[in-house]
C-alpha cells in the first residue's frame, strides 16, 4: 500500500468535509483479523460514542485513527487528511515517522490509564509536550495550561505531583495535557473504566463541558448515560465490525440487532 489512487479533491480539502472518515478499515495482527471492515464518519463537532463488548475492536480502531496502528487495507481521513498517506503528483505515498508525528499532534487520545510522568507537577506534565514539540515560549505553554487546568477544575493543584491525586483528577490532568497540543479531534478510550465509581462523574463533566464547546470527540465508554445525554451519534462494534449506529436514544431505547439488545442489556 505504498501508492494509490488519490481521492477526489472535495474530500482532501481541510474543513470540506467530515472531521474523521473510515472507509473499509482492516486491521489484522498475524492471523487474527480485528478489524473486518469498518466505515465511519464523524462530523465537526460531533460526539461520537463507540460501544461493544470487550475485544470487539475499538481500541485498535481508535489506534488506527491515529497512526498508532497501521491498518491492512482502507482509508481512514481526519480532516480531510489521508492518515499515514500524503498526496503528491495525484497519487498517496505513504508518509514517513516524522510527518506520521506530526499529524498525530492534531489528535488527542486520554487512556483509561493516565500514564502521567509522575516526577513531574501537574503544570509540567502539561506544559511539556506544547515546550518540547509544538516548540511554544514556556511562559506562553505555562499560561495556557494554567489556564486549561482551571478549565478542569484543577487551578490549585498546579504544583502537586500526580501520586497526590485521586484517579479523577489525574485523568483531568490527562485531558488538559491532551488539550494543551491543540487537537482538532480528542479520542477517548475508556476514560473512567479505571476509576473509582465515584470518581466518574468529575471525569465526564469535563468530557461533557468539551462536547458544549463543540469538540469533535470519539469516546470509547461503557458509560450508557453519556453516550445517551452528550453523544450525537452512538456505534456499536462487535467482532470487528459496525453491527449499528444512529442517534443514541433512539439506539439505547430501540436497538436492532440481537448483539445490541445482548450488549445493552449487561451495561444498562
Ligand atoms: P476492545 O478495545 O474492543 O476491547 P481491542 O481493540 O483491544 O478490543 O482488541 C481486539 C482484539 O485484538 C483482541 O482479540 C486483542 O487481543 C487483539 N489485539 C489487540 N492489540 C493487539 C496486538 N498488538 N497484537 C495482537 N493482538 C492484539
Ligand atoms: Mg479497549
Amino acid at each position: 500500500m505504498t501508492e494509490m489512487t488519490a481521492v477526489q479533491p472535495d474530500a482532501t480539502a481541510p474543513g470540506a468535509g467530515p472531521m474523521v472518515r473510515a472507509e473499509q478499515v482492516h486491521k489484522s495482527f498475524g492471523p487474527l483479523e480485528v478489524l473486518k471492515g469498518i466505515d465511519l464518519e464523524v462530523r465537526t463537532g460531533e460526539v461520537c460514542c463507540l460501544l461493544g463488548p470487550s475485544g470487539s475492536g475499538k481500541s485498535t480502531f481508535l489506534r488506527c485513527i491515529n497512526h498508532l496502528e497501521k491498518i491492512n487495507a482502507g482509508r481512514i481521513w481526519v480532516d480531510g487528511e489521508p492518515i499515514g498517506y500524503r498526496e503528491r503528483g495525484g497519487k498517496l505515498h505513504e508518509m514517513r515517522e516524522k510527518e506520521v508525528a506530526a499529524q498525530r499532534r492534531s489528535i488527542g487520545m486520554v487512556f483509561q490509564r493516565f500514564n502521567l510522568f509522575p516526577h513531574k507537577t501537574v503544570l509540567d506534565n502539561v506544559t511539556e509536550a506544547p515546550v518540547l514539540v509544538r516548540r511554544e515560549k514556556k511562559a506562553a505553554a505555562r499560561e495556557r495550561a494554567a489556564q486549561l487546568l482551571e478549565r478542569v477544575g484543577l487551578g490549585d493543584k498546579l504544583g502537586a505531583y500526580p501520586g497526590q491525586l485521586s484517579g479523577g483528577q489525574q485523568q483531568r490532568v490527562a485531558i488538559a495535557r491532551a488539550l494543551a497540543m491543540q487537537p482538532k479531534l480528542m479520542l477517548f478510550d475508556e476514560p473512567t473504566s479505571a476509576l473509582d465509581p465515584e470518581l466518574v462523574g468529575e471525569v465526564l463533566d469535563v468530557m461533557k463541558d468539551l462536547a458544549r464547546d463543540g469538540m469533535t470527540m470519539i469516546v470509547v465508554t461503557h458509560e450508557i448515560g453519556f453516550a445517551r445525554e452528550v453523544g450525537d451519534s452512538l456505534v456499536f462494534m462487535d467482532g470487528g465490525v459496525v453491527v449499528e449506529s444512529g442517534n443514541p436514544r433512539e439506539v439505547i431505547a430501540n436497538p436492532r440487532h440481537d448483539r445490541t439488545k445482548a450488549f445493552l442489556a449487561k451495561v444498562l
